[in-house]
């Protein structure tokens, strides 16, 4: 019988010693490798062809417990948790950024960061940095000393290893305000310049994933377009939560922020959008308009439409790179991760019963956090698992891993419901994205768009295009 997908089948008997006590085995179809969880904690990466340990990391983790690991196939996205946080990662061009998957924002410019770029990348960055000229920018010989430092460290830990060259990142670990001030420097003098090479993608994600890494610098620009922002995709798509045309062939939201395309309005169904790097504004969008070649029509010396390096961060940088984040304030520790009813959420619980369910759908988002009781009968009736809480508070489960299951079944149906309903829940973070839709496996939160409240009359729309520079 032929293996349909769903089922598994053993295509050549082996072993792979992994040489500590593992704790979990997660497969990664999309990379042909499999993830091992250890008790150091720590995860390691094999090659399923070839058995070759590709990387091994401790993922920024704080705990000494192990580390969880889930694959997600239809969002070809991992989903790590230790014992306080919850991290996200897609890969970058076949591989993981690992060492800061579980790495948390800051709070404070002065605290230090890890920031990971992958060899090559850093071979690139340090280039910029040595060829440019920063009168005035402080840490610069900083900076370039910790890039030259890990640089070499890698190159001599991966000698003669190719499979795990190609996975070899280095990670700088320096202060938020250093690494802030030398990149936008060095950003602010390549575009003065035009030098349009990759040190100034590599600095520019780098500075990128410094706004994730001090929230207040930089998530906070969700609902006022601010053009200094819109190189990154995650933030163009971000801007077309109005865009007047959703029944369009290809001039909608992902296609056109891809295209290098932010929405700026400026009156309620105004379909005005701009390009990040070239200035470019077009209006009056047709049905059959295709937003790349609008851009190469309109603005043929585009830097971006002409496929050099710009400062432009792709999603796929993004959601391979964003930090994780927390699943609750208090130490309470996380005891299990899950999938839910619908492939754009995660859950984390507490064995208390303190639920967080997680959007995984685009950047990681918590969605909802609520208290359920696991002593309580309901819960029994539907696992057939009586948890006794003790004296103490705490709940006793004598089956731990049912007892586990049955918080995961009850967060699955609280998934069914609408998010008003749940009990002691608080507010899911970034409201401006808060679905008005029910979480059911065919309503997504992210598919739902606003509508403008007025249509545009186009006859009374002028039918050219304005375009300054
Ligand atoms: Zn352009």
């Amino acid at each position: 019988m032929a293996a349909t997908e769903k089922q598994w089948y053993v295509g050549e008997d082996g072993c792979i010693s992994v040489g500590v006590s593992a704790s979990a085995v997660t497969y990664h179809s999309a990379l042909n490798s499999i993830i091992v969880s250890t008790k150091e904690p720590s995860v390691k990466i094999y090659d399923v062809a070839s058995g070759a340990l590709l990387q091994k990391s401790d993922l920024s983790a704080n705990t000494t417990d192990a580390i969880h690991a889930m694959y997600l196939p239809g969002k070809d996205k991992v989903v790590f948790a230790d014992d306080q946080s919850v991290g996200a990662r897609n890969d970058l061009r076949g591989m993981l950024l690992l060492d800061t998957a579980l790495q948390t924002p800051v709070s404070r410019s002065e605290d230090q960061v890890k920031v990971e770029i992958p060899l090559a990348e850093a071979g690139q960055f340090h280039k910029a940095l040595m060829n440019a000229e920063l009168p005035g920018i402080d840490h610069v010989d900083e900076v370039c000393k910790e890039l030259e430092k890990k640089i070499d460290a890698v190159q001599e830990a991966t000698k003669g290893h190719l499979k795990a060259a190609k996975w070899a990142t280095i990670c700088l670990k320096l202060p938020f305000s250093t690494l802030k001030t030398v990149c936008t420097g060095l950003v602010n003098e390549m575009k003065r310049l035009s030098m349009n090479n990759p040190g100034l993608s590599v600095a520019s994600s780098i500075g990128d994933r410094l706004n994730y890494l001090l929230p207040n610098n930089g998530e906070g620009w969700s609902n006022t377009v601010e053009r200094s922002m819109m190189y990154s995709e995650v933030a163009r798509q971000k801007t077309f939560r109005t865009w007047p045309h959703m029944n369009y062939k290809w001039a909608l939201p992902d296609p056109m922020s891809q295209a290098g395309f932010y929405h700026q309005p400026n009156s309620m169904g105004d379909d005005r959008a701009m390009c990040f790097t070239c200035n470019v504004c077009l209006v009056c969008w047709e049905p059959t308009d295709e937003p790349w070649s609008e851009h190469e029509r309109h603005s043929p010396t585009c830097p971006f439409v002409k496929g050099e390096y710009t400062q432009n961060v792709p999603l796929a940088v993004t959601y391979g790179s964003q930090p994780a984040k927390r699943h609750g304030e208090n130490e309470e520790k996380i005891e299990c991760l899950s999938t839910t009813a619908t492939e754009n959420f995660v859950a984390t619980s507490t064995l208390n019963g303190n639920i967080v369910v997680w959007s995984v759908d685009k950047i990681l988002k918590k969605y909802c956090q609520f208290n359920l009781d696991p002593s309580s009968p309901v819960i029994a009736l539907k696992t057939g698992v009586q948890i006794e809480r003790q004296s103490t508070g705490s709940p006793s489960v004598s089956e731990s891993v049912n007892g586990v299951n049955s918080v995961q079944d009850e967060t699955d149906a609280r998934l069914e419901e609408r998010p008003e309903k749940v009990e002691n829940g608080s507010s899911p973070e970034g409201s401006e994205e808060q679905p008005t839709a029910t979480t059911s496996s065919t309503v997504s939160p992210d598919t739902v768009y606003e509508l403008p409240q007025e249509k545009v009359d186009k006859s009374d729309v002028q039918k050219t295009r304005n375009r300054t520079m």
